[in-house]
């Protein structure tokens, strides 16, 4: 039997405010544990919630980025369920009435359209952790309330995911946006990125789906694709063995590369939600939505479509420019001066190349890209040669010379004048016999091999055009 599978992502964004959503405590990661706490994000009896109006902007930031209809009235609930890091005994979510719903991703996934609807978006507080190492005694789970009361927006999706590259690509997309807005950074190891996968098989053209298993905080976009990957394998062994699928919550172990059972799962129902007391309705204010908008930078979508547009760059390019707002930034600043596929040649290549090999962030690259786009000015006019410009690049990088003072120094301008260049490719055509009859053979390519010795020879400087037809001169006479 074929089987076909439906996956669905619930993914929690931690909002990049100030403070917790509830109360004035900073959220903290890292901190010595309890040090960002207060009576209401302890949870004690009697401290009253206040809603931080910063994270309902990033709420509705996030929204409209998704393509959501943003709610005018909007309500929170409680969620009763009792775990030691949850000092309440409920956590303060959205419940029927979420800030958003109705939102779309639209994505390519190895040449196909992936189509992902987003059924709501709704905000919530984070709960504490339990420490089970480092207190001290091996017997003893130590609470740390410092991220409880941080806010979260939980987005969920339909049931539209088919592949487990289809939802790598779909979290990729989420994290990549709301970056590119503010409203998250991004850092899945942290866990202020979360994402818990829903899974289930179904026999090739049944329209039903089937029972869904839930695979829970998946920390990378490799181990949420080899979670998916595996739990896909599972499932359809199972059924194709005349088998039913038990809904239930599974947690992946990278290092076995499975899924395990954790819990069976709860419905709602075991939650009784019920609206929070505590708190008034939400309701935005007047223009709120629109300011949310205007505020709101280019996603990244719409930059890689204008990088083809205003720039004529392939595709592949603007991909690669836009993946990091910063690096697109950089590009944007070398492009203004440089030509845009020059910048983009050397942005892709030899800055993000050297900034990885050296472990620099792009914010503080040694060669501005001002001074980029000098150096590529002097290649432009053929002033020096790509291979001299490498040499400069390296030295620009390392003292933060300009280019034009180094090229200077070093002598690096390009020899394109003949007679300069007659006697070297005299050398180098009496030096390489062997590429010569190659040549003369009939394997034309052999031409390069010596081009490459000329180079050699004047250190980059020549031009690399001129000495190509002299040696094809001096060969074919
Ligand atoms: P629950 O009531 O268990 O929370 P929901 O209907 O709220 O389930 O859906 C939770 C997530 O599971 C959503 O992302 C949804 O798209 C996904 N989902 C729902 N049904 C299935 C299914 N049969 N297979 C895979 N994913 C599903
Ligand atoms: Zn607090
Ligand atoms: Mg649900």
């Amino acid at each position: 039997m074929q089987f076909e599978a439906v996956i669905g992502l619930e993914v929690h964004a931690q909002l990049q405010t100030r403070t917790k959503i509830f109360c004035g405590c900073t959220p903290a990661f890292g901190a010595p544990p309890n040090s960002h706490t207060c009576p209401v994000c302890l949870g004690m009896p009697g401290a009253l919630p206040v809603l931080n109006a910063d994270a309902v902007d990033k709420a509705i930031a996030a929204a409209l980025a998704l393509g959501c209809t943003v709610h005018e009235v909007s309500e929170f609930a409680r969620k009763n369920y009792f775990y030691p890091d949850l000092p309440k005994g409920y956590q303060i979510s959205q419940f029927d009435r979420p800030i958003a719903t109705g939102g779309q991703v639209d994505l390519e996934v190895d040449g196909q359209a992936v189509h992902v609807g987003i059924t709501r978006i709704h905000m919530e507080e984070d709960a504490g952790k339990s420490l089970h190492e480092g207190t001290g005694d091996p017997n003893l789970t130590g609470i740390d309330l410092n991220r409880a009361g941080t806010p979260l927006i939980e987005i969920v999706s339909e049931p539209d995911l088919r592949t487990a590259a289809a939802a790598a690509a779909y979290f990729t997309y989420i994290r990549d946006v709301l970056v590119a807005i503010g409203v998250n950074d991004g850092n899945l190891e942290e866990g202020s990125l979360r994402c818990d996968a829903n899974v289930s098989v179904r026999p090739r053209g049944q329209a039903a789906f089937g029972t869904k298993v839930e695979v829970k905080n998946v920390n990378s976009f490799r181990y949420l694709q080899k979670a998916i990957e595996y739990e896909i394998a599972r499932q359809s062994a199972v059924v194709g063995e005349g088998g039913s699928i038990a809904q239930e919550t599974r947690l992946f172990d990278p290092d076995a590369g499975r899924t395990f059972s954790m819990r069976s799962k709860e419905e709602a129902h075991d939650y009784r939600y019920f609206p929070e007391p505590d708190l008034p309705m939400l309701v935005l204010a007047p223009g709120q939505v629109a300011r949310v908008r205007a505020a709101m930078p280019e996603l990244p979508a719409a930059r890689r479509a204008r990088f083809v547009a205003q720039y004529g760059l392939p595709a592949y390019d603007a991909g690669v420019l836009t993946q990091d707002p910063e690096v697109a930034g950089y590009f944007e600043a070398v492009a203004a001066v440089a030509p845009a596929k020059l910048a983009s040649n050397w942005v892709m290549g030899d800055v993000l190349r050297t900034l990885k090999e050296q472990d620099v962030a792009i914010g503080t690259c040694p060669i501005a890209p001002a001074a980029l786009a000098e150096l590529l000015g002097l290649v432009d006019a053929g002033t020096i040669s790509t291979a001299a410009a490498r040499q400069v690049f390296e030295t620009m990088w390392a003292t933060r010379e300009s280019a034009s003072v180094i090229v200077e120094r070093e002598g690096l301008t390009q020899v394109g004048d003949e007679s300069a260049l007659l006697a070297h490719v005299a050398t180098v055509v009496a030096a390489n016999p062997d590429a010569v009859a190659s040549y003369q053979a009939g394997r034309v390519q052999a031409i390069g091999a010596l081009v490459g010795q000329v180079m050699k020879l004047t250190r980059g400087t020549a031009n690399p055009k001129v000495v190509h037809a002299l040696i094809q001169r001096h060969l074919d006479a």
